[in-house]
């Protein structure tokens, strides 16, 4: 069964081919790297991991490639309001550049917490700076782009496919964005975008800059992505994903760049993810309830539990988070991996192939039905609970082949995961891990002192072979 994915252009669910089979270029638009990342980000790019994954298991030969905006991007997606970088230096005291390192590393550490694939490619906008000029001077060339005072404007009246996204014809995008023109701004038309901002006026302090044909400056937000795509990828890309709020600004954008300067299509499926929200509410600092990676773990929870959380809901479903719903994601993950370790304990025997088959089989229509993921992961407990397959059918199905699409990192499910993961509480987890070196040690004294030590506290332990089973009473 082919892949079916819901494409944002065509409005409709697509079957998925490829310009050059079995090569698959995807762009995922990356973070600005202003600020620490949070869960938001978290479910986003789990939900770009999930569609590389379903690629690369239908053979798919899949380049990955993610920008990283460190330049250009305003606190509105319409060019306005204060730079980013600059904020998050005001706010910090370091200077910009030290803000992109920072909050980059931060960024992929997260990432890599929720066991996702970093990209093949990462490429930084202030790397690029010289592939946007370019691609600037092209537009400007061509008619598409024109100079004022203070910047270079994509002039959106030229390129008449303007609204092939959104659905909005150009007199509705210019109501919508009459509210935001700025006094002193000599754009042709409200919807026109920056490409290059100068530095003049309110950015004559810009720290970030670079020298171009219309004075020094620095790239509008949108540009970087339409440059670096294409210089990975090539000027018809195969998928291009990015949050629901990129859907209105940010992507239109591109896609005016890309073709009025290729005359080509740019991307053949656009696939948008839903947001995260948090306890019903709009994550936001000043609520409070901006959660990174940090307060995950803080509290105990393993970051695999998020990512199982994110693998219950649909990517274009909006997801609420609570920490009720990560506690039952652990508990379902603990359940899993307690599984495992059972099955782990069981003599090899030899896998009925046709059955293995079939579960796969119907495992792949589940997923090629637009990633249907919430569906894949009850069909895998189905199998769990399923008397018609042997322990070890279970294993290998759950650890060695479901799990190169949930990347839950089943495969690796021992005693540590099973102490690293069951939501102790530190003193306990301590506990537990000085009694692991007991016993690898056959300090069979101490190992007995700490089993008592934690049944006061009130904790079970059992040995398996596969090492300690922790419960609380
Ligand atoms: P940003 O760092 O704001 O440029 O965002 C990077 C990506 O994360 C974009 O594709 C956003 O749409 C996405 N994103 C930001 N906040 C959330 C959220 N609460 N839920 C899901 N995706 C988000
Ligand atoms: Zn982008």
């Amino acid at each position: 069964m082919p892949l079916q994915i819901y494409n944002s252009l065509s409005k409709k669910t697509d079957n998925f081919t490829p310009v050059h089979p079995p090569r698959v270029g995807l762009y995922t638009c990356g973070a600005t790297v202003y600020d620490y990342a949070h869960i938001g980000h978290g479910r986003k790019y789990v939900g770009d991991d999930i569609i590389r994954r379903t690629l690369v298991w239908l053979g798919y030969n899949v380049t990955h490639v993610q920008n990283v905006t460190d330049v250009g991007h305003l606190v509105s997606d319409n060019d306005e309001g204060e730079d980013k970088m600059e904020k998050g230096a005001a706010k910090t005291g370091k200077t910009v550049w030290d803000v992109a390192k920072f909050f980059m590393n931060d960024f992929y550490a997260s990432m890599d917490l929720l066991n996702i694939m970093r990209p093949h490619i990462i490429c930084r906008a202030t790397e690029h700076i010289p592939d946007q000029i370019a691609l600037i001077e092209t537009l400007v060339a061509k008619g598409y782009g024109y100079e004022t005072p203070e910047a270079v404007y994509f002039d959106v009246s030229k390129f008449s496919k303007y609204g092939s996204l959104t659905g909005q014809t150009l007199d509705q995008k210019r109501t919508a964005a009459r509210e935001e023109v700025e006094t002193g701004v000599h754009k042709k038309n409200p919807a026109d975008f920056v490409l290059w901002f100068k530095c003049v006026g309110k950015y004559q302090n810009h720290v970030m800059r670079w020298n171009s044909q219309w004075g020094e400056g620095f790239p509008g937000w949108h540009i970087e992505c339409s440059a670096m795509s294409m210089k990975y990828l090539g000027e018809t890309i195969d998928i291009h994903t990015g949050g629901i709020d990129h859907l209105s600004v940010h992507h239109p954008n591109e896609i005016a760049q890309s073709e009025a300067a290729t005359g080509k299509q740019f991307v053949r499926y656009w696939i948008h993810h839903e947001f995260l929200t948090v306890d019903g509410q709009k994550m936001s600092k000043s609520i409070g309830n901006t959660y990174r990676m940090h307060d995950i773990t803080e509290r105990g929870f393993d970051p695999l539990a998020l990512r199982y959380f994110f693998l219950t809901a649909h990517y274009r479903s909006p997801q609420n988070f609570t920490w009720e719903a990560l506690q039952n994601a652990q508990n379902s993950l603990n359940e899993l991996r307690g599984k495992i370790m059972f099955w782990k304990t069981k003599k090899t025997e030899p896998l009925d192939e046709t059955k293995i088959k079939q579960a796969e089989t119907r495992f792949q229509e589940i997923i090629c039905n637009d990633i249907n993921i919430p569906r894949a992961l009850a069909f895998a407990w189905e199998i769990v609970k399923d008397k018609e397959f042997s322990e070890k059918e279970k294993e290998y199905l759950i650890t060695d082949s479901f799990d190169k699409i949930f990347g839950l990192k089943l495969k690796e499910t021992n005693e540590n995961a099973a102490i690293a993961t069951a939501n102790l509480p530190e003193n306990i987890k301590e506990l537990v891990i000085r009694r692991e070196s007991a016993r690898t040690n056959k300090d069979f004294e101490s190992s007995d002192k700490l089993r008592k030590e934690l049944e006061t506290l009130g904790y079970s332990v059992t040995d398996s072979p596969d090492g300690q089973r922790v419960r609380q009473f």
